[in-house]
């Protein structure tokens, strides 16, 4: 299904230096003017960015941590804009903070993680946008809850901002791994073919939380025709007050900046265009048979449900379910498939045979009860 968002047109209000890709960049936090104005200096001068991002008020998970420096670092932002000609991104939490960028002038506002979960503060922040021309970004929720991360934008397309995005910068992770939160680009890719004319930013510092993995989410986000990155960056990231292990330093940053490969979605090269028709009908058709291969399997199923119903065995059978894992992950190596990805297509395949299963014999209790009621019925009859 999609969404019709009236909303205008990325390259009408941030005319980026790349048509195709908006760059954001700037410290996690505003911590002094010195920082400010070294920082947004040095990404000047690669001549590659649009934006300088700066946090001035800091939601921290705990209490005690650096909380920002307020309203003294909107003045700093806007000296070094009136400086260095950066225009200027700062994150608002709520109408305080509208009010106050509004008053510095700021040039684009983006909404955090934590704020887009809750309603209540969206939409108090889409209230005190309301007549303001202002391009907003929305960041996702800390959960992959694509309908909660659409609420956020459409509350504030509603107060009348036309000047719209939207930013992954990744989701809580249920189980650690070497990210800080997990980028589930399928929950981005349903975004983007809900909302086609929306453009989609990637944030890879906040996905990965180490600055050595952020040129490989960037250029991923780039892989699937994201629309730009949002990529802190600090004069010195092992100094920082917040997010120090993401940070990357400018030069870093020109670095990644240049060797990032920018894609297109087509071109006329109709050799290619052959090719590709080919290859995606020999993917189809393999598709196809593993759907048959599917059904077939879970016939089996359905039939093994009778046979440990007649006998009264348990669905689960905990070794056996660990040693088909083994074998699965055994036999996949030898395709050179990785571990994970089999690993989650059986566990998928696991849980629908089960609940298969579960079914099956459900069904064949309530048959065997309603038998057992109407042939006590009969006795009574009798
Ligand atoms: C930030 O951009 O510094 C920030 C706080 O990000 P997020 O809301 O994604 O955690
Ligand atoms: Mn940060």
């Amino acid at each position: 299904m999609m969404d019709k968002l009236d909303i205008i047109p990325m390259k009408a209000w941030a005319s980026p230096r790349n048509e195709n890709c908006l760059i954001i960049a700037g410290p996690c936090s505003a911590e002094t003017r010195d920082q400010v104005f070294q920082t947004a200096k040095e990404i000047q001068k690669s001549d590659r960015v649009d934006f300088f991002r700066a946090g001035v008020w800091k939601p921290r998970t705990r209490p005690g941590g650096f909380e920002g420096a307020g309203i003294e670092a909107l003045e700093w932002l806007k000296e070094a804009r009136a400086e260095t000609g950066i225009k200027i991104a700062v994150e608002a939490a709520n109408s305080r903070h509208v009010e106050q960028c509004l008053k510095y002038d700021v040039d684009v506002l983006w909404i955090g993680t934590r704020t887009t979960a809750n309603p209540f503060s969206i939409q108090e922040i889409a209230d005190a946008l309301k007549g303001v021309d202002i391009p907003v970004l929305i960041k996702n929720p800390m959960n992959p809850d694509l309908p909660l991360w659409i609420g956020a934008i459409e509350r504030i397309h509603k107060a009348g901002i036309r000047k719209l995005a939207a930013i992954h910068r990744g989701f809580f992770p249920f189980e650690r791994t070497h990210l800080r939160n997990i980028p589930k680009w399928e929950v981005v890719i349903e975004l983007k073919s809900r909302f086609h004319n929306l453009p989609i930013i990637c944030d890879p510092s906040h996905i990965c939380g180490n600055s050595a993995y952020v040129e490989k989410i960037a250029q991923k986000a780039l892989d699937i025709n994201l629309n730009g990155l949002m990529i802190e960056s600090h004069i010195k990231p092992e100094k920082a007050l917040s997010d120090s292990a993401q940070q990357v330093t400018p030069d870093h940053l020109e670095s990644i900046l240049a060797n990032l490969k920018h894609r297109v979605v087509e071109i006329e090269d109709s050799k290619f265009k052959d090719a590709l028709t080919d290859f995606r009908g020999q993917i189809d058709d393999i598709d196809y048979q593993m759907t048959e291969l599917m059904g077939e399997r879970m016939d089996l199923v359905r039939q093994i449900a009778r046979e440990k119903w007649k006998r009264n065995i348990s669905v689960l059978q905990l070794k056996h379910w660990e040693n088909m894992q083994k074998t699965r992950i055994e036999h996949a190596r030898e395709r050179e498939l990785s571990d994970t990805f089999i690993k989650k297509i059986f566990q998928l395949v696991h849980k629908e045979s089960i609940s298969i299963q579960t079914d099956v014999m459900h069904i064949l209790n309530k048959e065997k009860q309603e038998k057992k009621d109407t042939d006590d019925g009969d006795s009574d009859q009798a």
